[in-house]
């Protein structure tokens, strides 16, 4: 009999198709982002996984290729979806010397796009009995989508790094949940007041422990918990300082 795979057991990946969308709403929700509202004829409910938190690939035109056949795609959460008038929201990040920064702060309610999907956030399991998240201002969106999911029946601690006071955002928070917003220093290097904070936590065994913001910070985490015995664990990478499309 010929033996099973070594991989038999992996859940098979779902397969991702991209749509076309059209900008619909254009909102600066705070200094330093904003938000997209994108629609259009073809169904996006697919391109929307269940976690909360997750996220599509958006493609959008290279404006120095007049034929329209070069793209750019980038990774952004799903902050919100609308599932009756078939629109997703997305909060792009308007950081320097960005590609989709400067396509989404020029572009025009109108403006075609495409976007592909579905992709998971993992966000701690209803298993955790805690959850303790880190992020920044790219890791937002889903940390703002994880918290307004909680109904209440576990504590839920996040920390935001932001460079700028003004991108604090009111989120809706459930009974036993809190943010703390943490402020990141001219010249310090990126995640920096993450790690200071993260350092200082103590992790139970059954919490729920997500990060995701400069890879650098993200790689400093790792080492942080390794070993360490958790009922959830994710860490990711959102982009590199100094490196474009990047991709973990
Ligand atoms: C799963 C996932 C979900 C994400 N969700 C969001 C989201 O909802 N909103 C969002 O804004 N971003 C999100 N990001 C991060 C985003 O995909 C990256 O920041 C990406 O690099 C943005 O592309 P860009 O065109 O702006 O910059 P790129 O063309 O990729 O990079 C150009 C330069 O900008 C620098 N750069 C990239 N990001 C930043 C930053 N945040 N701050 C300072 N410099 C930067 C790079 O190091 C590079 O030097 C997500 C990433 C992942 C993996």
């Amino acid at each position: 009999m010929p033996s099973a795979p070594a991989n038999a057991t992996r859940p098979a990946r779902r397969p991702t198709v991209s749509r076309d969308v059209v900008v619909t709403a254009r909102e600066q929700i705070t200094e330093h982002m904003l938000r997209l509202t994108l629609g259009g004829d073809d169904d996006l409910a697919p391109a929307v996984h269940g976690t909360p938190g997750s996220w599509v690939k958006l493609f959008v035109p290279d404006p120095r290729d007049p034929s329209g056949s070069t793209e750019h795609g980038r990774a952004y959460t799903v902050r919100g979806f609308n599932p009756m008038s078939n629109e997703v929201d997305i909060d792009v990040f308007l950081h320097d010397g960005g590609t989709m920064p400067r396509w989404a702060e020029s572009c025009a309610v109108g403006e075609t796009a495409r976007v592909g999907g579905p992709r998971p956030s993992g966000a701690p399991g209803r298993d955790a009995a805690s959850m303790q998240l880190f992020g920044d201002e790219t890791s937002l969106p889903a940390i703002a989508a994880i918290l307004e999911r909680e109904r209440g029946h576990r504590p839920i601690r996040a920390w935001v790094e932001l460079a700028d006071d003004a991108d604090r955002q009111e989120i809706a928070l459930s009974r036993g949940a809190g943010i703390t917003w943490l402020r990141r220093e001219v010249g310090a290097a990126p995640g920096s007041a993450l790690m200071d904070t993260a350092t200082r936590q103590r992790f139970e065994p059954d919490a729920g422990v997500w990060f995701a913001a400069e890879a650098g910070a993200a790689q400093r985490f790792r080492g942080l918990v390794r070993g360490l015995a958790l009922a959830d664990l994710h860490i990711q990478g959102y982009w590199r300082a100094g490196v474009g499309d990047y991709r973990e």
